[in-house]
């Protein structure tokens, strides 16, 4: 986003007057509540989880008119009791960000530059790819004639958007391909 003069000063003005009250001793606690109130106002909450990790934090989303105008820790869930992490505070700039992917982005070998793909397409090119490489690559033995059925060419990576359960579902079906070799983005 670029910052104008004008956003910038008004920026620099609220900042200034709340850093003086603030000094004054008046309590900004209770306006910013005044403030938060009006946002969700009216507003269906709608419970979620965190997608981050798997400790997997509770979530209130604010819904009005349609659209999610604020996300918040639940302060009726045991396991984080209404707190969250910074990646977890930060959940509601995901969903607004310009940044944020809304389809698969492909990158042809060799390519400099990004093309935007279906899901169809870019589930079609994964097992496409996989199998391709497993029939390739796949070692049914070892050097002593034990079965082995080892995949060592294919490599993954996890998300921790995935919840433990799904993590599982995931591990068992790589393990059933033969693929030794995987970690976790969560742990890196
Ligand atoms: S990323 Fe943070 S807020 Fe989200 S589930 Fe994990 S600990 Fe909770």
């Amino acid at each position: 986003m670029q910052s104008t003069r004008r956003s910038f000063l008004k920026g620099v003005g609220a900042g200034v007057l709340c850093l003086t009250l603030g000094q004054m001793g008046f309590d900004l606690g209770e306006a910013k509540a005044y403030v938060r109130k009006l946002k969700i106002e009216g507003a269906k909450e709608v419970i979620s989880i965190c997608p981050f990790c798997a400790v997997q934090c509770q979530i209130i989303g604010h819904v009005k008119d349609g659209k999610l105008v604020s996300t918040e820790g639940d302060p009726d869930y045991p396991i984080n009791e209404g707190s969250l992490c910074a990646k977890g505070a930060a959940l509601f700039t995901m969903y607004t960000s310009d940044h944020r992917l809304k389809k698969p982005m492909y990158r042809a070998p060799h390519s400099d530059h990004w093309e935007e793909k279906s899901w169809e397409w870019t589930l079609d090119q994964i097992a496409h790819r996989v199998k391709e490489t497993r029939d390739r690559d796949i070692i049914l033995k070892n050097d002593k004639g034990q079965t082995v059925n080892r995949f060592e060419t294919m490599f993954w990576m996890g998300t921790s958007h995935a919840s433990n359960e799904e993590c599982a579902v995931i591990h068992q079906a790589l393990r059933g391909l033969g693929v030794v070799h995987m970690d976790h983005q969560a742990r890196v």
